[in-house]
């Protein structure tokens, strides 16, 4: 069988949303002006943006038995994601309690309820069942920390290439990096991993080079509108990002890395994987909330043809080498 598929291993929210025109203060309260209910958490995110990249994609992880376990895997399934490997167990669904102002401050509450459920066997069995067609693996920290190192280690002996979102960021066991092939925090996770403020692309090197120090083979440090930079042991990179107008930036990161995860599992060479990845990224910032705003494969496409006129696939644009070897 090809193995060009991604195993997502993470997080599922109903994500319940009120919009107003100030936040409350603690006490008070306030009437808002709009309600959104739909499917979040970082995992089914990075799902659901890899399989509009065009992946195979199993979502692994866990929802509840109550109303908004049919929300999760209807949300799922209706953006093509395989939910075979989504358990159902007792209690409720993850829930992301959000409220955001007019100016687009927001605050967010998650509790974790059913994936505090998800388990090492769990992720075996997963990856048992899904290897033959996988070659990406994406993990982020939304469930237990040893559940993601568990399913790092696993996932990399069963030969998949490994991608870890810090996020959100948190202390981590030391050994987790040696298992993890390319790493994708963003700059303040960067910051609280590596002890290095991140603010721009010269930092972001250096927060990269400690990722590499600790056994992570690629570290791809993304700077919102300032694009990434790419650090290896043989390059350090400046991929500038596609100029479009944000109107709301959440889940920037995780349509990056679910493109990216996506392009990586269909074989394409890594500098096309981030580029598509970072094209994603600007696209969902061009439209509001997190999961609807992911974009599919056709408008990736477009806006990399529109930035780049007659550039090949492998056509690496206006990278710009920051130095020789990161080591
Ligand atoms: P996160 O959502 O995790 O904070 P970022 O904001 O760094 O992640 O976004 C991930 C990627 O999405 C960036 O590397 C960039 O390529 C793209 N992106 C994010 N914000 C913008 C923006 N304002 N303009 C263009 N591209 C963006």
């Amino acid at each position: 069988m090809t193995r060009t598929g991604v195993l997502v291993v993470g997080s599922i929210t109903a994500d319940v949303t009120a919009f107003g025109r100030r936040l409350p203060r603690p006490g008070e309260t306030v009437l808002g002006d709009d309600f959104t209910l739909v499917l979040g958490g970082k995992g089914a995110n990075q799902a659901v943006a890899a399989a509009r990249a065009g992946a195979p994609t199993w979502m692994a992880g866990c929802v509840g038995q109550d109303l908004f376990r049919d929300l999760a895997l209807e949300g799922l399934r209706a953006h093509g994601v395989e939910t075979s490997e989504v358990r159902t167990v007792e209690g409720r669904t993850g829930v992301a309690h959000i409220r955001v102002d007019a100016s687009g401050e927001n605050d967010i509450v998650i509790t974790p309820l059913a994936n505090a459920s998800l388990t090492t066997d769990m992720v075996d069995a997963s990856i048992a069942r899904t290897r033959d067609r996988t070659r990406v693996m994406l993990l982020q920290l939304e469930v237990a920390a040893e559940v993601t190192r568990h399913a790092a280690r696993a996932g990399s002996d069963a030969g998949f290439t490994v991608v870890l979102d810090p996020a959100p960021a948190q202390p981590l066991p030391d050994d987790i990096w040696a298992y993890v092939d390319i790493v994708t925090p963003n700059e303040s996770e960067a910051s609280a991993l590596s002890g290095i403020t991140v603010d721009g692309p010269e930092a972001a090197e250096r927060a990269g080079r400690w990722f590499l120090d600790r056994g992570v083979t690629h570290a791809l440090i993304t700077l919102g509108g300032a694009g990434a930079v790419s650090v290896t042991a043989e390059a350090v990179r400046h991929f500038p990002a596609f100029p479009v107008t944000p109107v709301d930036t959440t889940a920037a990161g995780d349509a990056f890395t679910g493109a990216l995860g996506a392009a990586l599992a269909a074989g394409l060479d890594t500098d096309v994987a981030v580029r598509r990845g970072m094209a994603a990224g600007a696209l969902a910032t061009t439209r509001p909330g997190a999961s609807p705003s992911l974009p599919d494969l056709t408008a990736v496409d477009a806006l990399l043809a529109t930035a780049d006129p007659g550039a090949g696939p492998a056509d690496a644009g206006a990278v710009t080498d920051l130095e020789g070897a990161a080591s």
